[in-house]
């Protein structure tokens, strides 16, 4: 067979710039490409195989779903869906779930939810919803439309009618912004794609407290942020407020595809027999995994595991920042961690790969790290070597 990039480079959409690796095989925060080369990953995927690569236990769950029952629509009731949903709600604010397969889809569902609860509360007219510059939400027209990042809007116009994009941490750009059209607010608790952008202190419990007094529903889209990578379950609740809708994806089944969104009971009621659907949303492969993931990331020893692991590694890298003037910030939370640079980042990634360790670089100059939650102390400090020698040679 003909080599897998030229076949890629062929037969796959280039809608990705793909770094020139073939990865056959996965353990923990470790990879390995075709010639066996082993990598360091800190990326796990853009941060969903939060348990590490080939898990053993999911793998052990996935295998028995896989033969007793994978799919049979959501006609019916299967075990592993209700058991999944009925965790999500105990271990969260929500009292309801929709099972989705992807971030977009599930921002999708909550764009939706918020328009209908809104109508069937205030009727027609009020279905503008604000969402923050910088922030991403996927990439299905509505949720790319929702997304406050032109690149991303590009080609693609018109775009859905209804969003309007203001400044992330700024309460009097969403107050100016709202009107007699706005039905919701749409916020990532740390903005992902965008940089890495954490909320000041104070900023999500006033802007609840802004939705409220305008009758206005707050949507976290935690599909980046959920599912224990800032060290909490989710990220908000760190941050001491919770919203009437969350949406989550990736690291809830640890590399299956699902989303899935959450929301009050209040909320949730508008949607009604045959107001949303999709055929593969909660199969009983991926809830069954799902499930397996959520009961180990959720327990507290794992978690606090997180937050001390992400205050190693911020310190670490602000040993490099004293080194290195074109480190501009390091700023993160838990695992979650980006590194501002005053230079373009992605010759850097490139130059990591080369030295086998995967990071991302986000938004032309962030230096995101987003390793599996259950990376050692040892795997930061060879990250570390890797990135000091990086560095030493792109300084100016
Ligand atoms: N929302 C956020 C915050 C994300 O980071 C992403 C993906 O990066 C999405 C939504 C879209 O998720 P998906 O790629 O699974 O559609």
């Amino acid at each position: 067979m003909e080599d897998i990039q030229t076949i890629c480079q062929q037969t796959i959409c280039s809608t990705y710039a793909r770094l020139p690796v073939v990865f056959v095989r996965g353990e923990g925060c470790r990879l390995w490409d075709e010639a066996g080369r082993e990598y360091l990953d800190f990326l796990a995927g853009i941060a969903v195989c939060n348990l590490g690569h080939s898990h053993p236990e999911v793998a052990e769950t996935l295998c028995a779903q896989a033969k007793t029952l994978v799919h049979v629509s959501n006609l019916f009731f299967t075990q592993p869906q209700v058991k999944l949903a009925a965790e999500l709600t105990r271990l969260s604010f929500a009292d309801k779930v929709f099972f989705a397969n992807s971030g977009a889809e599930a921002n999708e569902a909550a764009i939706k939810l918020a328009r209908k609860y809104s109508k069937d509360r205030h009727g027609d007219g009020r279905f503008h919803i604000i969402t923050m510059r910088d922030s991403f939400h996927g990439r299905t027209l509505a949720t790319l439309s929702a997304t406050g990042q032109e690149k991303v809007h590009k080609g693609f116009e018109p775009l859905v009618e209804g969003f309007t994009f203001v400044e992330f941490n700024s309460l009097e750009a969403v107050a100016a912004a709202i009107t007699d059209k706005t039905c919701a607010v749409m916020v990532e608790p740390i903005q992902g794609e965008g940089g890495v952008n954490l909320p000041k202190p104070g900023y999500l419990p006033e802007l609840k407290a802004l939705c409220q007094k305008h009758d206005l529903l707050l949507i976290f889209d935690e599909v980046q942020t959920g599912m224990g990578r800032t060290g909490t379950l989710f990220a908000h609740e760190q941050e001491g407020v919770t919203p009437d809708i969350m949406t989550l994806a990736k690291a809830l089944g640890n590399g299956l595809p699902i989303g899935a969104m959450l929301a009050t009971d209040e909320a949730a009621q508008a949607f009604t027999a045959g107001a949303h659907a999709t055929t593969f949303g909660g199969t009983p492969l991926v809830t069954a995994a799902a499930g397996q993931v959520l009961q180990l990331l959720s327990q507290p020893s794992l978690l606090a595991t997180v937050q001390e692991k992400g205050g190693y590694f911020m310190q670490r890298l602000r040993e490099l920042q004293s080194r290195h003037a074109i480190i501009q910030e390091v700023r993160g939370r838990g695992l979650m961690i980006g590194l501002e640079l005053t230079v373009p980042g992605t010759k850097m990634v490139e130059a990591c790969l080369r030295r086998g360790a995967i990071i991302n670089c986000t938004h032309d100059t962030v230096l995101r790290f987003l390793p599996p939650l259950i990376v050692d102390n040892d795997q930061i400090d060879r990250l570390i070597e890797i990135l000091d020698e990086v560095l030493k040679e792109d300084s100016p």
